[in-house]
């Protein structure tokens, strides 16, 4: 007689040893529901943000997001493919079981049993085939981790602490997270090995690694396979109901918290900035006024608290941040872990296995502060340092390289508010700020200078105020003030006026864009100049805004239009190649150079402006040779994020002379192009400081743009400094 397909559920198990394991299982989601709870309080403890806007389409996102594993794979292969078997391997192990828990537990009971038959055969066999790739999964993840031993994985901190910190923690929640999944698939397959081997009904065959282990079993008498599968099934029971109790309070809460950040979070971050905190005042604050920026941890959206619990210490972030590269404190991944540890300790969800700091160490110990002194503790001062934000270079690589949405750079600007507001910062920026405020540009000149960059050229910009323009060149004020820039302006001139472009500028009336004001946190001062520029354009004839400034670009296109002002702005380099494609710039020459380019963060990482440069060298000739890190996988200058205006003693190695080791280990390179003015004096001062003249000489891209219409040298047009 055929045996009909199917399995029974609690095999030799007599009816007490099915209510202990109930008992099991119960007291197991109480301590899962009770720590997952204490979660969900301490988001409600942050401050409001809306994040469920378009929640159809956040949920489609993630859900893609998450299926395909994209953020994982995404710059890391190997631990994406890892990571790929790993949640596919444990979601269709964890469907698995749902259907034999409802199998079993609920349609038991109304006589209907869906697994038998060939829905059982075919069960049988795609979990079996996903539960060996989850292993595989499992093995590569730990050769990752303890063979291959990528440095970002070593959690040694930016901020050396004299030593006097303890991460083992994180060590062994990893080891406990990776041993839990390995022990529970394993026994998973030693249990259907000892089942099957019992009495190897053929149609178990469609459990291809059961019916081999069976294979391997069918030389025992049946007492101790009975015996083997009695004990494999509590072991692996136990294994998995100690991971069920676990979840809250280790790292395997990713799998919520990961899902939840890659529903809320924002894909405008870091490129359009928040407005000062919502006025609704924070807990324990409730006559207070809104403060400006952060302050205290409550100060914090529900969707910040989210973010530092969502980190899985990738250290994805940490290798990319330029900070961290430069030597600073700073390294984004133990930025969103510190908070993590400190808002743990104040609002109270314990980790099991934790960062600790000695007696010594530069942290502050909550150990002993009560909780409401706790609470009031400001963080900026206190949990991460003045000097660790300030070394912030605002260049988004955190938020682009983590695969879990976080937005550091959010927090990082909302506690750069508050110490600016405390007056917490370095000289050099206080007075920058102050030429702002006072001149609207951060060289302390008076408006009246800013376009004697013009007086040299052989011809009359107009005046964008007083004429009407199809395009408005908003010049930005390093390529204003700045003798060096001043001469590619010109160019910039010379060409636009070659291709017969309608454009004219503000003249005295512009005033500096106001983005890195925006990131250094004063946002004051920020809503001022926003306000007085926003007059100005409106007062302007013009229909679209082209920039050589990339900070420009990306608060014009990215934040004025939350002021009111919605124009459409692109990149010089955008320009140009709409010229060359359309032949008003009539290339005369190909140059063949050999050149680098280094991709401007606030170009190509914000804002995705990565061909059009590109296109421009081959459309005149330049033989580009691309660095390792390119495109969105930029690395900065240095300058962002308002550095270029303050001390940067506190860097060991600068990262733009990093750059130009990078550029020069190409081999053989003429030219190192930016299209940034900021870059453009990073970069020049980089060479000279690294001793590397007459190795390699940067360029703006203009300057070959210029060489190879063969325009007459601009020379005629001298730098009005
Ligand atoms: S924005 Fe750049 S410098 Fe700042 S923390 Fe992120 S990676 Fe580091
Ligand atoms: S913040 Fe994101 S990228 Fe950085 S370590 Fe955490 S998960 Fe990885």
């Amino acid at each position: 007689m055929n045996q009909v397909p199917t399995r029974e559920i609690f095999l030799h198990f007599s009816l007490w040893m099915q209510l202990v394991f109930y008992a099991v299982a119960g007291i197991a989601s109480l301590i899962f529901l009770y720590g997952f709870f204490r979660r969900v309080q301490k988001y409600r403890r942050g401050r409001k943000v809306n994040r469920f806007d378009n929640l159809g389409k956040r949920i489609a996102r993630a859900v893609k997001t998450i299926a395909a594993q994209s953020t994982v794979r995404k710059r890391d292969n190997f631990a994406g493919i890892a990571h790929f078997l790993i949640f596919w391997g444990f979601t269709f192990l964890f469907i698995g079981t749902t259907i034999v828990a409802i199998d079993h537990d609920i349609l038991r009971f109304f006589d209907i049993s869906i697994l038998q038959g060939t829905f059982y055969l075919i069960f049988s066999f795609v979990l079996d085939i996903w539960g060996l790739l989850f292993l595989v999964g499992l093995v590569l993840m730990a050769v990752r981790r303890y063979i291959m031993k990528p440095p970002q994985l070593d959690y040694t901190r930016a901020d050396d602490q004299n030593g006097k910190y303890d991460r083992s923690g994180f060590v062994t929640d990893d080891t406990i997270f990776l041993f839990l999944l390995f022990v529970i698939g394993v026994t998973g397959f030693l249990i259907e090995g000892f089942r099957i081997a019992e009495n190897m009904p053929e149609f178990e065959r469609w459990s291809p690694v059961g019916w081999w282990l069976a294979g391997m079993f069918s030389g025992m008498d049946a007492a101790s396979l009975i015996s083997w599968h009695k004990w494999m099934w509590w072991i692996h029971a136990i294994f998995v109901m100690f991971f069920i109790a676990y979840i809250p309070y280790s790292k395997v809460m990713h799998i919520f918290t990961d899902t939840a950040n890659l529903i809320f979070y924002d894909d405008m971050a870091a490129r359009r900035l928040p407005p000062l905190p919502d006025p609704e005042p924070a807990e324990g604050k409730k006559n207070a006024l809104p403060p400006m920026g952060y302050t205290t941890i409550t100060d914090f959206t529900w969707k910040e608290l989210l973010d530092f619990d969502a980190c899985t210490k990738c250290g994805r972030c940490h290798a990319a941040c330029p900070a961290n590269a430069a030597g600073t404190t700073l390294s984004p991944r133990d930025l969103i872990l510190d908070l993590r540890t400190f808002s743990n300790e104040v609002l109270t969800p314990k980790e099991w296995f934790k960062q600790k700091f000695f007696k010594g160490s530069k942290w502050p110990l909550v150990n002993g502060t009560s909780a409401d002194e706790a609470l009031k503790i400001d963080v900026p001062l206190k949990v991460i340092r003045p000097e660790t934000l300030w070394s912030c270079t605002t260049c988004m690589a955190c938020v682009e390289n983590c695969p879990v949405g976080i937005e550091h750079l959010t927090s990082i600007v909302q506690m750069r508010r508050h110490l600016v507001d405390i007056g917490e910062l370095d000289d050099n920026l206080q007075n920058a700020l102050m030429s702002l405020g006072d001149y609207g540009n951060s060289f302390g000149q008076s408006p009246k200078a800013r376009a004697k960059w013009t007086k040299g050229l052989s011809f009359k910009i107009k005046d964008a105020r007083k004429e009407k323009v199809e395009y408005l060149w908003y010049v930005g004020d390093f390529a204003s003030f700045d003798p060096r820039l001043q001469k590619i302006s010109q160019k910039v001139a010379e060409v636009m006026h070659a291709a017969g472009v309608d454009f004219g500028i503000l003249y005295d009336a512009e005033k500096t864009a106001g983005n890195d004001v925006r990131r250094v946190g004063e946002e004051g001062l920020y809503e001022m100049l926003v306000e007085d520029n926003i007059a100005t354009l409106k007062k302007a004839k013009f229909q679209k805004i082209f920039t050589t400034d990339p900070h420009t670009l990306n608060t014009l296109r990215n934040e004025y239009p939350e002021f009111g002002a919605e124009y459409p702005v692109e990149h010089y380099s955008s320009l140009l190649l709409s010229l060359i494609q359309s032949g008003r710039l009539p290339i005369k020459k190909k140059l063949g150079y050999k050149v680098t380019y280094h991709d401007p963060c606030y170009l190509a990482r914000y804002n995705r402006v990565i061909n059009a440069p590109r296109e421009v060298m081959k459309a005149i000739g330049l033989e580009l040779h691309e660095m390792p890190r390119c495109g969105v996988n930029t690395f900065c200058c240095g300058a962002g994020g308002g550095r270029i205006w303050m001390d940067t003693s506190n860097e060991k190695k600068r990262t733009s002379e990093q750059r130009i080791e990078e550029a020069l280990s190409l081999g053989d390179i003429q030219y190192f192009i930016t299209c940034c003015p900021k870059d453009y004096t990073m970069y020049t001062d980089a060479v000279k400081a690294s001793g590397n003249e007459g190795k390699i000489e940067v360029k703006d891209l203009i300057e070959f743009v210029a060489e190879a219409l063969d325009l007459q040298p601009a020379e005629k047009a001298e730098a009005a400094s």
